[in-house]
């Protein structure tokens, strides 16, 4: 950590074993000069370089959360819980993952707090049941039991931020940029770097400026076709070679 106190915090979720998207992110986190990095969790799954990936984020990371696929790969999840590609990935992984790697996943978190910040993989009034926010109710549950103003999210691989405002409103908002409020609840997904579902096939990462109190989402370009090629030769199922493409 650089300076007084932390100021910039870079935050990213959901590598899923995507090693080229995560180098994407980690130089521009460097570019950025954040003083300390936050990663929300599911460094496994779907790709073809798990231990390459925990092995980055365990030098680069100074947070760093389990996520679902976290969990399974150490089998504390069962695959009923995933839909078919994502379960013959997992199964990939199994055999993939160093007794190294295995046992660093089995060190994280469920829950990061951080001065006024927290963050979850999942959902905060659950973190270990992985749900999904859905609908308006889910939000005001998750906002009700909020211990920060400020939680970051990752899971759904859908970048968003949910608000609160004083009068107990809730906004959806694009989390492109963000200026946050004294007296307002943010939750904020934070998207996906290995597997983006929002129709934007770039790795996706934010920036928080606590000095300046705003919150910044940005995304990347990387070399996706060379990750597709290795995912195809390690025999990975094809409908998550062809997703990345589109970012879907
Ligand atoms: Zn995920």
């Amino acid at each position: 950590m650089r300076g007084k106190g932390i100021v910039k915090i870079g935050i990213y979720s959901d590598v899923h074993s995507n090693l080229e998207a995560l180098d994407a992110v980690l130089e521009a986190l460097d570019r950025e000069h954040v003083d300390r990095t936050l990663c929300l969790g599911d460094l496994v799954g779907y790709g073809p370089n798990p231990n390459e990936c925990v092995s980055k984020i365990m030098q680069n990371a100074d947070d760093i959360l389990a996520g679902n696929h976290d969990y399974a790969a150490l089998g504390l999840l069962s695959l009923s819980d995933f839909n078919h590609s994502a379960a013959e990935a997992m199964e990939w992984t199994w055999d993939a993952l160093t007794p190294v790697s295995a046992e660093f996943l089995g060190r994280l978190p469920l829950v990061v707090r951080l001065g006024k910040i927290m963050a979850v993989h999942a959902t905060p009034d659950a973190p270990e049941e992985w749900h999904y926010i859905q609908k308006e109710a889910d939000i005001v549950r998750n906002m009700e039991i909020l211990e920060m103003p400020i939680c970051f999210m990752g899971h759904s691989h859908l970048p968003v931020v949910f608000v609160q405002d004083e009068q107990g409103d809730i906004l959806i908002q694009n989390p492109t940029e963000i200026r946050f409020q004294e007296g307002s609840r943010y939750l904020i997904n934070v998207g996906s770097v290995g597997q983006p579902r929002d129709g934007d096939p770039r790795a996706a990462y934010g920036v928080f400026d606590t000095k300046e109190r705003c919150f910044h989402l940005k995304r990347l370009s990387y070399p996706v076709d060379l990750v597709q090629r290795k995912m195809v030769a390690e025999g990975l199922p094809k409908m998550l070679v062809e997703r990345l493409a589109f970012g879907q």
